[in-house]
């Protein structure tokens, strides 16, 4: 049982690879007792004129009905507080096209997240021949670059998965540490919110998003942190929440962010 948290990072069947009906997941939210979910299912990246190999998100036409979809559930929920959210890819030099978009719905936050680079998925597990072909410092080099452009253009609310470059346990023999002062500093300064993402525990990665160190240095710099499960099955809503609470403390975190109608508020990590 995780009392009273929140989950905000949650999948629908109209991107192709979650399962489950939408109430299930809002049924099994409310028997894991938590306060507030937001869906962010994954944005129709055709709107950005970007077709990725393999189907990933839902389709261009869906998105209306995923916005319907939500709003109906939360309408229908009598406890549960169900929130609006997306999870989009910063693709650089589709800004104004996605800001524009974007504006168009009543989405109560959304998650920025960055899955591609130069068009290969590299968080897809049928596509981790990449990493053998490719310069690792040079790869992280390039994935929080594009972090850090996700954060300064304004568009997200939340960075998704800040470190999910480690997915599938591949890493530069380079030290790390100035790849997550970098990070933390520039969350601080653009004043987004960062993410405890819990799916990375079950990748090969083994462990939260961001790892430990980042999230303590994010805790230092007054970053604010919001909580999510990266579900794609009703089952793994709210996965590893007790953990996750856990570490969010010994991080020196004494409260968590939610948003309504984009706009940022806290309350106190229960
Ligand atoms: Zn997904
Ligand atoms: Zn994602």
């Amino acid at each position: 049982m995780v009392k009273d948290l929140i989950d905000y990072h949650i999948h629908t069947a109209l991107c192709g690879h979650a399962a489950g009906e939408m109430a299930d997941y809002a049924a099994a939210a409310a028997r894991k007792g938590l306060r507030e979910i937001g869906f962010a299912d994954h944005f129709p990246l055709r709107l950005l004129g970007f077709d990725p190999p393999a189907k990933v998100t839902m389709e261009a036409e869906e998105l209306d009905c995923y916005v319907e979809a939500v709003r109906r559930l939360a309408r229908s929920q009598q406890q549960l507080v169900v929130k609006l959210g997306i999870e989009v890819d910063y693709l650089p030099g589709k800004e104004e096209e996605l800001r524009d978009i974007l504006s168009r719905y009543p989405f109560d936050y959304v998650i920025g997240s960055i899955h591609f680079i130069d068009g290969w998925d590299f968080t897809h597990p049928a596509q981790t021949a990449g990493y053998k072909t490719r310069d690792l410092g040079a790869l992280y080099r390039r994935y929080f670059d594009l972090v850090a452009e996700a954060c300064r253009s304004g568009l997200f609310d939340i960075i998704g998965h800040v470190d999910v470059i480690k997915k599938f346990g591949f890493f530069p023999e380079e030290d790390l540490e100035p790849y997550w002062q970098k990070t933390a500093a520039v969350l601080k300064e653009t004043g987004i919110c960062l993410e405890l993402n819990t799916a990375g525990k079950e990748a090969p990665a083994g462990e939260f998003y961001p790892r430990r160190r980042l999230l303590e240095l994010c805790s230092e710099q007054g970053v604010a942190v919001t909580l999510g499960s990266d579900a794609h099955a009703p089952e793994q809503v709210g996965r590893f929440f007790p953990e996750a609470r856990a570490l969010l403390r010994d991080a020196g975190y004494r409260e968590v962010a939610l948003f309504s109608g984009r706009r940022r508020s806290t309350v106190p990590l229960p």
